[in-house]
């Protein structure tokens, strides 16, 4: 899929949310989906990353995004109800959603996974895309009836369908967002709603870089490679498809 080739306008008039907008693989997705024509709402935890993204996206012309910032660490219901009402009411639509945002935690053996730390990152990579997912269902459903489409792609990860020793809190976490993927996509079967999980694989960014300290960064994939796929996911070319998993890369 990383041959896919995206017309220039794949994205013109849709609004996409992209979590984790300001750094690493979601920054480069939220670049690349207004480069082909969405406007891009950005949501993150770190404003002034947020605010380079849109100043880079203004510069180039492309529809102006949105900013939302927002620790998913502390973000309840109710802020996800009310963000959604703002949506509804700025944009009046929702074709797509990238949920990127993620946290690694510390790698370490099992009987050593901290409680504090093994609650962060499952509110973080699981319980904030469960209510987000519930908070934003409304309007997409109603964006794919209007409009004949909308997709949700959930962030997964090689640990996220085959465990392993010491990725404890993290790989776990992947399983559970696969397993929220396959209830909504079958769940949504009879709706234009696709929902799928997308594994970047190894990737050049921060948290490859924290996971594998040693390794040279220069030998992985940066985001840019990975858009073709991303681009895909988000687009009407791959309409029909839901409950997968795509993997952009084996490593
Ligand atoms: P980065 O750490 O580079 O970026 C993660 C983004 O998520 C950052 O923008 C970060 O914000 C944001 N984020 C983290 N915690 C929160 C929070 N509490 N609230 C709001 N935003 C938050 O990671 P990658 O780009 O590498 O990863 C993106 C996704 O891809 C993740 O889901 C990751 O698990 C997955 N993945 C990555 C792989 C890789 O090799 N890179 C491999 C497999 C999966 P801030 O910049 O403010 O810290």
């Amino acid at each position: 899929m990383l041959d896919y080739q995206a017309p220039q306008d794949l994205l013109k008039d849709k609004v996409i949310l992209v979590t984790g907008a300001g750094d690493g693989i979601g920054r480069e997705a939220a670049l690349t989906y207004a480069a082909h024509g969405a406007t891009v709402i950005l949501l993150g935890r770190t404003s002034a990353k947020l605010e380079a993204v849109y100043d880079q996206i203004e510069a180039a012309g492309h529809p102006l995004p949105a900013i939302v910032p927002m620790d998913l660490k502390g973000a309840t219901a109710a802020h996800y109800r009310g963000m959604a009402e703002t949506f509804a009411q700025q944009f009046g639509r929702l074709d797509g959603v990238l949920f990127n945002a993620g946290l690694l935690g510390t790698l370490s053996p099992f009987e050593h996974i901290q409680e504090q730390e093994w609650d962060e990152v499952m509110q973080v990579n699981v319980k904030s895309e469960f209510l987000l997912t519930q908070a934003l269902l409304p309007l997409v459903r109603q964006t794919a009836k209007e409009h004949g489409e909308a997709s949700i792609v959930y962030t997964s990860s090689s640990v996220g369908r085959k465990g392993r020793a010491y990725w404890g809190t993290y790989a776990i976490s992947k399983f559970a967002v696969e397993g929220m993927m396959e209830v909504l996509a079958d769940e949504l079967e009879n709706t234009r709603v696709r929902v799928n999980t997308l594994n970047p694989g190894g990737t050049r960014t921060r948290m490859r870089a924290s996971a594998f300290p040693a390794e040279d960064p220069q030998t992985l994939k940066t985001p840019a490679d990975l858009m073709p796929l991303y681009l895909y996911l988000m687009g009407r070319d791959s309409q029909g498809q839901t409950g997968r998993t795509f993997v952009a890369q084996p490593k």
